[in-house]
């Protein structure tokens, strides 16, 4: 490879919205056949808004919104931004909450107003001890991921009170994206640590087959799963956008960063897709395999 062709490849990249750490990371896409793709910010926009409350019989919908919103006040994660923004609106002021915990790819616990408060996946309500789950609320729960949202279970003092449904939309971009990048011989896999009915909803509107779904994956696990695809002798290019995906983008034979998600993200690609567009990714693997065709 002459360095010269391969700086030639990198400026195109700048003009499409690409940015390359350098030219040798371009080799790795000869060899890439599989392609995993965040769910969260990366196919979807990441923007969840809350779309549905479901109190459990004799518990107040307006009560439960008002104590997990003061929990996920206190969080960064895109579900809990959801959560405390409707919280806000609908309730007012919240209160505050005390020995806030923050559990990765599940949820947060803490107390608000005397009550020991859950706020997450129906795991995190096992992982601390036994919770009575009503029968309605785990109706409520299967309704809301089977229309592909994120349902939330609020829970205090031992009960799961109410499920909150939260989503956000799949890019209009992505179902292009994922055609694109099909048409350059790999096969997108979604990857994802929300439920799997939900993702596979997501699957299915951006045409990613039910069968290459990894859902239920927590945060510190995905890399173990780039791992076992590359044993499997899979080449794998990652896409993502959060903290969770680092450790992955760093592992995988190329990692793409989507510009508008988090530094660590950034830092840990080989590439970064300027604007966030899913469909420049194809942009980008197919600029490589052209510039190193031209040097070959
Ligand atoms: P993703 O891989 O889709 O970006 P995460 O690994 O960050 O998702 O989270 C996985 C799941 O854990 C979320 O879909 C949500 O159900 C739950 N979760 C994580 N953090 C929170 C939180 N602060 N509040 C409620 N639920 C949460
Ligand atoms: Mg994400």
């Amino acid at each position: 490879a002459t360095p010269t062709a391969l700086l030639v490849g990198t400026g195109r990249g700048a003009q499409l919205g690409i940015l390359i750490k350098g030219p040798e990371v371009l080799e790795s896409t000869r060899s890439i056949d599989t392609v995993v793709l965040d769910k969260t910010g990366t196919v979807t926009t990441g923007v969840m808004t809350l779309s549905a409350v479901h109190a459990a019989e004799g518990e107040d919908e307006k009560e439960a919104l008002r104590l997990a919103g003061a929990l996920e006040h206190a969080s960064e994660h895109p579900v809990a931004r959801a959560v405390a923004r409707a919280a806000e609106e609908q309730v007012g002021e919240l209160p505050a909450s005390t020995e806030f915990a923050a559990h990765a790819g599940l949820g947060v616990t803490g107390v608000v107003d005397g009550r020991t408060v859950l706020v997450g996946r129906e795991a995190l309500l096992r992982d601390h001890g036994p919770a009575v789950f009503p029968a309605a609320l785990a109706d409520a729960k299967a309704q809301a991921e089977a229309e592909g949202h994120t349902a939330v279970v609020v829970a205090w003092d031992g009960r799961a009170r109410a499920v909150l449904a939260v989503g956000d939309a799949v890019k209009p971009t992505s179902a292009e994206a994922v055609m694109a990048l099909r048409s350059l011989g790999l096969t997108p896999v979604l990857l994802t640590g929300d439920n799997a009915i939900a993702a596979k909803a997501v699957a299915a509107e951006v045409g990613i087959d039910e069968g290459d779904v990894i859902a239920e994956v927590l945060p510190q696990d995905k890399v173990a799963v780039i791992k076992r695809l590359q044993a499997e002798g899979r080449s794998v290019a990652m896409v993502g956008d959060g903290v969770n995906d680092a450790a992955a983008l760093a592992r995988a034979e190329l990692g793409l960063a989507m510009g508008t998600g988090t530094d660590a993200a950034i830092e840990a690609g080989d590439l970064t897709l300027v604007r966030g567009d899913l469909r420049v990714a194809a942009d980008a693997i197919r600029l490589a395999r052209s510039t190193l065709g031209t040097i070959r």
